[in-house]
């Protein structure tokens, strides 16, 4: 018998053995994974990871349907280059800081998103897109009625506005007070009509013709107002420390300027002062001030004083003749501005209501142009 041959054959490394709890926990965390990326992909709201040259790394079924976007075509994908010009493109271009609400989707105008951009670690941003179709559509049939109802209310208010005008107390002395009531309470109805109105334009145009507006002229412009206004019962001063003037809409700025105005001069009582400011800050944004040294405001009304109809109290703002939508006008005209309003104020000592412009805004000053005055 031969030997049977000898192989030699070297001896297999041997597999490493994980621990056995290793092996539990990567199984966890696998678990835990999926379960999370199914949840995301459950979400309604559209959900896209972006690398830092706008790259679409990952993305949920959702932003299908709301971006258009779909799994594999578009996977490394330029985002900021496939939306263009459309209302989201700039935007993601240009940072996404603040959130952006109530633009139409890039492949569906009908659907209306709003979309914020959150920083994930140094390099990555994730874009979510929320449906806010139903909202917009709701928000535009309050719009709409509020607009239709003041057009409707307006010509019969001044139909009996100008009734009550001719009729003449001396006729019926017995009638002179009702008359006078019924004349201050047809005037302020009308004065909620016009301010409905207005609201309801601020509310609705997309844009408006910018036009350099010469600040010197609407400044003194303002200071003859709040003096008719006041009828000499308060001490109005006027600094203008700024050499710019403004671009924007002077019908609109008038507005939001003479509103801060008539609130100064409403909401102090007879003996103090208002003063009327334009200056531009040390970091180049304008700032326009109404200062005055009136009833003041409590610290935890001031947050809501810009929202429709709210006043600090109502009975003192309808004896003063207020509407309770002066605020909501001039927020809405400043925003038109990217302006923003700045207020504060002490009960007892008065206010301050200041409108800031960015610095782009600002336009040197040229010679006052008459044709530009209110
Ligand atoms: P209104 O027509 O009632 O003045 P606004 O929207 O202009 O409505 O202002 C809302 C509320 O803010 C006012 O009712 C008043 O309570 C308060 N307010 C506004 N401006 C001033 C001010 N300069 N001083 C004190 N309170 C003010």
């Amino acid at each position: 018998m031969y030997p049977s041959p000898v192989v030699k054959t070297s001896p297999a490394a041997p597999a490493p053995v994980r621990p056995v709890a290793d092996v539990r926990r990567v199984r966890r965390l696998a678990a835990q994974f999926r379960a999370l990326r199914d949840a995301v992909a459950a979400l309604p709201d559209a959900v896209v990871l972006l690398d830092d040259a706008c790259r679409i790394l990952w993305l949920n079924p959702a932003a299908g349907t709301l971006l258009g976007l779909t799994r594999p075509e578009h996977l490394y994908t330029d985002l900021c280059q496939q939306l263009g010009d459309s209302a989201i493109g700039p935007w993601l271009r240009t940072g996404g800081d603040a959130p952006l609400d109530d633009v139409p989707a890039p492949h569906d105008a009908q659907v209306r998103l709003a979309l914020s951009l959150i920083p994930v670690g140094a390099r990555q941003r994730l874009l979510l897109a929320r449906d806010i179709s139903t909202r917009a559509r709701l928000e535009q049939m309050r719009r709409d009625f509020v607009a239709n109802v003041s057009h409707e209310l307006r010509t019969p208010l001044t139909v009996i506005h100008g009734y009550l005008e001719l009729l003449d107390p001396e006729d019926v002395p017995q009638l002179a007070g009702v008359l006078g009531d019924m004349r201050g309470q047809s005037k302020r109805m009308a004065q909620i009509v016009e301010d409905l109105l207005t609201l309801s334009r601020l509310e609705t145009q997309s844009g408006f013709s910018e036009e350099p507006v010469a600040m010197a002229p609407l400044l003194a412009t303002l200071r003859r107002e709040a003096e008719v206004l006041s009828q000499g019962r308060h001490r109005v001063i006027l600094e203008n420390e700024s050499e710019a003037d403004l671009l924007g809409s002077l019908k609109d700025l008038h507005s939001a300027f003479s509103n801060l105005v008539s609130n100064a001069e409403r909401y102090t009582p007879s003996g103090g002062s208002i003063r009327i400011r334009w200056e531009r800050l040390a970091d180049g944004r304008g700032a326009f001030s109404v200062i005055d040294t009136g009833y003041g405001i409590p610290a935890h009304h001031i947050s809501r004083l810009t929202e429709r109809f709210y006043r600090v109290s109502s009975s003192r703002s309808r004896e003063l003749g207020g509407t309770g939508l002066g605020l909501s006008i001039v927020k809405h005209a400043l925003g038109m501005h990217q302006a923003q309003i700045q207020i504060s104020s002490e009960p007892g000592q008065g206010s301050t209501f200041t409108a800031l412009f960015p610095g782009e805004r600002l336009l040197p000053a040229r010679a006052a142009d008459p044709g530009v005055q209110p």
